[in-house]
């Protein structure tokens, strides 16, 4: 056994061969910091060591460098990648929560690098060179966009919800129906945000109906809200009933009680023209006078992650000042992400286009089935006779919890690998650089071009080459 251990290479040999191996500036194994290389190779000598005491390998011929290079290459090639990587998503869930919600346009990626490759006036007002408001680089533009008075953006729309009902709520009672005590996910609920700001949760109505005058009867000298939030991932049908904005704005008016509504995903845009159910836009539900709205920067709305609270000058300016704001703060690439992003909704026909998200969300059936065509026949040329390739129709998710159970026709490129099992290839498509993520349907890996981009499929192709080629 000791001529087994002897026979083993030094760390050092191991990391002057790994330099030998790098292929090109990109190679992971040139990238690396030294220490995660070195050990990256203790690991892996470690490994050996165990498997000699284990009496795995009993003979020192296995255990040379040169056997061992091209495992202790691709080993250590794994071990060193950065933990956060690129996927593709060829789910068809366009704004998926796993795979960091939306896909950022090119002009909020620009905006970021600008932001962050020097130093930038995120709290400095370049008119006197005095110290500025980080909230004021985007509140014009959500004022524009909104029709609201006032804006703040902070880190999420949970952090936004927690923040406007700490600040206008705590200590007092907030109605809100049965029907929009929502989960969201990620283990947040409303009552349970409610309860963390100080505020007492009045349910009012029934899970599928609530009244008017539900709420009138709740209202007590204590209330200090109506809160609504829009129930945004999932559907109540038949007997069912809420209250419309208009309504409670009449009465929050008449009380002098401020109307709040979490919209969730929060869309600038009108979907109907492209096939999907009406959603109340936030420019609407601003109209409509609810006094503070939020929603999300990431969902439908296509920025970064974001929480962005709309409404009253007044509202918003007491918000603004909570200390509790200073916790849950943005930092500069959101903003500038979102800027850009904001821009794009002052000419809407060009936000579809630049906004990866609604590009998705709207892309035609006919334009997808082309580009299924192509893909499919890119995937033919080059897996050959590894896998078969079929196209069929059927229908991508908006996903983030925005328009459930909305169908948007699609079509899928679908791969039945020759030798292994789809579930198998699904599982290796994990571990392809980069890795590919679709759906199982009848026994073949499908792809949906819905969440791919046509600079993707070249990516895709090498991912399903690999790993059907392991
Ligand atoms: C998604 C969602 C949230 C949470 O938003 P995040 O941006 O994920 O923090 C809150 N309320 C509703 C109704 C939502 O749909």
């Amino acid at each position: 056994m000791n001529t087994l251990f002897r026979a083993l290479p030094s760390v050092d040999a191991c990391l002057s061969a790994l330099t030998r191996a790098i292929t090109t500036k990109e190679d992971p194994l040139a990238l690396a910091p030294r220490p995660l290389l070195r050990q990256s190779v203790t690991d892996f000598l470690d490994q050996k060591r165990e498997s000699i005491r284990e009496k795995d390998i009993t003979e020192a011929t296995l255990l040379t460098l040169e056997s061992l290079l091209p495992s202790l290459i691709e080993e250590t090639r794994r071990a060193v990648r950065p933990r956060l990587r690129r996927v593709l998503n060829a789910t068809g869930v366009v704004i998926h929560t796993n795979m960091g919600r939306s896909v950022l346009a090119e002009s909020a990626l620009r905006a970021v690098q600008e932001a962050a490759l020097g130093y930038c006036n995120l709290e400095l007002d370049l008119t006197t060179g005095a110290r500025g408001s980080r909230y004021s680089l985007v509140e014009h533009l959500l004022c524009t966009l909104s029709g609201a008075e006032a804006a703040l953006v902070v880190n999420n729309n949970a952090a936004a919800v927690l923040l406007v009902l700490d600040t206008l709520c705590k200590g007092g009672e907030v109605i809100v129906s049965r029907g929009q005590l929502v989960e969201i996910g990620g283990s947040f609920r409303i009552p349970e945000v409610m309860e963390k700001s100080g505020a007492t949760l009045r349910e009012v109505g029934a899970t599928n109906r609530t009244h008017l005058h539900d709420y009138e009867n709740a209202i007590t000298p204590e209330t200090v809200a109506l809160l609504r939030v829009h129930t945004s991932n999932y559907r109540v049908v038949g007997f069912h009933k809420e209250v419309t904005l208009p309504e409670m704005v009449e009465l929050g008016r008449a009380r002098n009680i401020p109307v709040i509504e979490d919209l969730g995903s929060g869309s600038l845009v009108d979907f109907t023209p492209y096939g999907l159910p009406g959603e109340p836009t936030v420019q609407a539900v601003v109209h409509g006078g609810a006094d503070v709205v939020t929603f999300s920067g990431d969902k439908v709305l296509g920025g970064p992650q974001a929480g962005i609270i709309v409404g009253r000058r007044d509202l918003i300016q007491r918000i603004r000042k909570n200390p509790l704001n200073r916790a849950l703060r943005c930092d500069k690439f959101t903003l500038a992400a979102l800027e850009a992003t904001l821009r794009h909704y002052l000419e809407p026909e060009q936000a579809l286009q630049a906004v990866p998200t609604l590009r998705m969300m709207t892309a035609n059936p006919e334009g997808l089935t082309r580009r299924a065509r192509t893909l499919a026949a890119r995937l033919r040329r080059s897996l050959g006779a590894a896998a078969r390739i079929t196209l069929r129709p059927d229908v991508s998710r908006v996903g983030g919890g925005s328009f459930p159970e909305c169908d948007l026709p699609t079509t899928l490129v679908c791969v039945q690998p020759t030798d292994i099992s789809a579930t198998t290839l699904k599982q290796r498509l994990l571990d392809t650089t980069p890795p590919l993520l679709g759906r199982l349907e009848d026994q073949a890996f499908c792809l949906d071009v819905r969440t791919l981009d046509d600079a993707e499929f070249s990516m895709a192709q090498n991912a399903l080459h690999q790993a059907l080629a392991d």
